[in-house]
């Protein structure tokens, strides 16, 4: 028995992938061309793999303030915002986000990860209990196990399944707290959030809704699935990241509980670690407000959405339960999968490949995900790529 046995499967997959030549896990992006194309393990591709939905990594403005800020206030702040690394800025960007999001409190955190999972953290306690979405993102699943609450998980996007662990609860749903995503990663699915908020308004106990992958794409102000629902109002807590719709990296949290206020000085993952750089809170901002001003962006994001869902569907795919910015195709054999994700690079695609445990059910998901900065042509391009899959091929070589 050593400490490397329990990672013995992990260093088999390693090797299997490694014995047939393909890299899909951490493959490397040699250069980028623009927001939508990059050479990436020696193949030049259309990106269809990023979060970068609003196509704004590459917004001069963006990049110029951030040059700015790193001229100005140096490269990082080498402290945590409870010590010596809140700069103006964090707190301008922090009223920004509560601004748009029509809340009183916000916290911005280093990233994405630290503000779900250290809300998820902190909020319920011992003695208290967390009811989550069975698909949640891994950030929120460590925290609620760092929580030490009593977690029920209920069936992904199922009201009634969460309504009977609800009622099982009895007087204990007073310090019971919900956690669901607007928008699901993985599948591009929404959460029925309507139910979800009256069942949370009929039984009690708070809501923390992820938006992480829903901010700037839905709703009238592009502030996710909860605006676009009408239940802004019975979300306690709304959580979200940088690091997709805005292009940089770093995490919020914005709430209408006055409480919030104290209870940042008890997450574990705002105080322990170094805030953002100046630069990056200086691009987000900018990103923030070029959201709000081009909701042309969000019109061309839904239009490629849609493209793309509609063209592998037409194909003749198994793709998510509903059009989004994210297309996943299932494909139920692992190896078939890897084969597919290889064929797609050499083709000109980059897509995620996900396997088990990491896809929602047994089966491996291609997911794609579109950008407003793509052009027809290239959803087009995407589109022939997988057209010209061999999907009953299970070798992994081209
Ligand atoms: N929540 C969800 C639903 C996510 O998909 C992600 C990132 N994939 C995160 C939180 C963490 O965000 P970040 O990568 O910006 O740290």
């Amino acid at each position: 028995m050593s400490l490397f046995d329990k990672f013995q499967p992990l260093i088999d997959i390693r090797g299997e992938l490694e014995g047939v030549g393909v890299m899909p896990f951490g493959a490397v992006t040699e250069k980028l061309l623009s927001p939508t194309e990059a050479i990436v393990n020696g193949q030049r591709v259309i990106l269809a793999g990023t979060n970068n939905y609003l196509g704004l990594t590459f917004e001069p403005e963006c990049i110029q303030a951030g040059q700015q800020a790193l001229a100005e206030q140096g490269t990082g702040t080498t402290g945590s915002r409870m010590a010596n690394g809140t700069f103006a800025a964090h707190v301008a960007l922090e009223q920004e986000l509560a601004a748009f999001f029509a809340k009183q409190q916000c916290i911005v955190f280093s990233t994405g990860y630290a503000a779900t999972m250290g809300m998820a953290a902190t909020l319920a306690g011992p003695g208290d209990v967390i009811v989550l979405d069975a698909d949640s993102h891994a950030s929120l699943y460590d925290g609620v196990r760092l929580s030490g609450a009593e977690v029920v998980r209920f069936k992904h996007n199922d009201a009634a399944d969460l309504e009977k662990r609800l009622r099982r609860l009895g007087a204990r749903t007073a310090n019971t707290l919900i956690i669901v995503e607007g928008m699901y990663s993985m599948l591009g699915d929404q959460a029925p959030l309507a139910d979800i908020a009256a069942l949370k308004k009929h039984y009690g106990g708070l809501l923390l809704v992820d938006e992480a992958h829903s901010l700037g794409m839905l709703g009238e102000h592009g502030r996710g699935v909860a605006e676009a629902a009408g239940v802004e109002e019975d979300v306690d807590f709304t959580v979200g990241t940088f690091s997709k719709s805005l292009g940089a990296i770093g995490g919020y949290c914005v709430s209408n509980h006055a409480e919030l206020a104290a209870i940042r000085f008890a997450i574990r993952s705002y105080i322990f670690t170094a805030s953002p750089s100046p630069s990056v809170i200086a691009s987000t901002r900018v990103a923030l407000r070029l959201m709000q001003e081009r909701p042309e962006l969000r019109t061309r994001l839904w239009d490629n959405a849609r493209r793309l869902y509609d063209g592998l569907q037409a194909l003749g795919f198994k793709v998510s339960p509903q059009a989004s910015p994210v297309v996943a195709v299932t494909i139920e054999d692992r190896d078939r999968a890897i084969a597919c994700w290889s064929q797609l690079l050499h083709r000109g695609a980059y897509v995620n490949l996900v396997m088990p445990p990491a896809s929602p059910s047994t089966d491996s998901l291609l997911r794609c995900s579109v950008s407003a900065a793509h052009s027809h042509e290239q959803i087009d391009r995407i589109i022939e790529a997988f057209a010209g899959l061999d999907t009953e091929h299970t070798a992994a070589a081209n």
